[in-house]
């Protein structure tokens, strides 16, 4: 599907209407699995230190896995912990036949090797898809497990049929969670991609060409009108918070303006993407708002993540 621009401004592709969709496919797995072969779906979710933006995230997603049917652990290590007795517990994690998925929630503290953490884990249990045995079958186009967000982008515009085959995808940031496996997965489905990053010459001529712009870069507002083309997919993953009341203004169109000047008002900030919104909303066909889009397809994905490796590990397959 390619939008047709008629006038009407963007249409909003609501990240809770696809994660709900989701998890509700993943809840059926989990019944069928239980039921047909006796398996319970696993999930270790750890966790270091206090950051306190860690703590939000890892208890949504141990809430959305016990909502899910999916058993869940969290283990909440101490901030001082050694590397070594943090490579023990994944080592342990590892060799738990019951356990189907393990998560590292990052970022670690000071001190600790992120690269070493992650290489440890099982492949075959890396639900966060960041191990270079999961990137390297993505990037070969054999079965893995994918980083959670761009995967999650990918499942929506399926469902919404956006077209993909053929089209020009340009992919704003190249990181290892977001970017890199974002255009790896658009390759895959025969678009023809182009990654930009901070080197990129004349971001705006590129991103001008692209039929779906996914915008990772964790700038407020780096991706205006003039770099989207008309009728575009714009799929915004940045997460920011603005806190000037005049760049504000510039941001939002009078559907959202003046709540957003509250939020600021009461909160000192509001959470925004990487694009524009008045700009999106005017000339894409399809535009993923923040708050509300792209992240919550993340938690959703982590939970089919889950399944996959289950099915993987356990079944020898994904298709049961
Ligand atoms: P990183 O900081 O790892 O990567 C940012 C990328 O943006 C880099 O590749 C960098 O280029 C590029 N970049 C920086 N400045 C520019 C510029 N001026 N022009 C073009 N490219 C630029 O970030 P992440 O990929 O981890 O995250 C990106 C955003 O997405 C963040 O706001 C993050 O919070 C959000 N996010 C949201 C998630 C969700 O669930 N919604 C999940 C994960 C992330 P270079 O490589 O050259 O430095």
């Amino acid at each position: 599907m390619i939008a047709e621009k008629t006038g009407r401004s963007a249409e909003i592709l609501s990240g809770k209407k696809f994660a709900k969709a989701i998890k509700e496919e993943v809840a059926r797995e989990v019944s069928k699995l239980k039921e047909d072969h006796g398996i319970s779906p696993c999930l270790v979710v750890v966790r270091v230190g206090a950051d306190s933006a860690s703590e939000v995230y890892v208890k949504s997603k141990v809430k959305t896995a016990e909502e899910l049917g999916i058993i869940s652990e969290h283990r909440h290590l101490p901030e001082d912990i050694s590397q070594e007795d943090l490579l023990s517990i994944v080592g342990e994690l590892n060799a738990r036949d019951e356990v189907d998925g393990i998560l590292v929630q990052l970022p670690l503290p000071k001190g600790i090797d992120e690269k070493l953490v992650l290489e440890k884990i099982d492949p075959s249990k890396d639900v966060d898809g960041f191990h270079p045995i999961n990137v390297g079958r993505l990037s070969q186009g054999q079965e893995a497990l994918t980083p959670c967000t761009p995967a999650g982008i990918l499942d929506m515009l399926k469902r919404k049929g956006i077209d993909i085959l053929g089209q020009n995808a340009v992919v704003v940031g190249r990181s290892n969670i977001v970017g890199k496996p974002m255009a790896m997965l658009l390759l895959q489905e025969h678009a023809t991609v182009t990654i930009c990053h901070s080197r990129t010459k004349d971001l705006a001529a590129v991103c001008r060409e692209a039929d779906i712009l996914v915008a990772a870069v964790g700038v407020s507002g780096i991706i205006t009108a003039d770099h989207i083309k008309e009728g575009a997919t714009v799929i915004d993953v940045g997460m920011n918070r603005l806190e000037d009341v005049e760049e504000a203004k510039g941001f939002f169109g009078e559907d959202e303006l003046e709540k957003r000047l509250s939020t600021i008002e009461k909160r000192g900030s509001t959470l925004v993407g990487d694009v524009n919104a008045r700009a999106a909303k005017e000339k894409a066909g399809f535009f993923t708002p923040v708050p509300g889009g792209v992240g919550l397809l993340t938690v959703a994905m982590l939970m089919k993540n889950t399944i996959k490796a289950a099915k993987m590990r356990r079944l020898g397959n994904v298709s049961e």
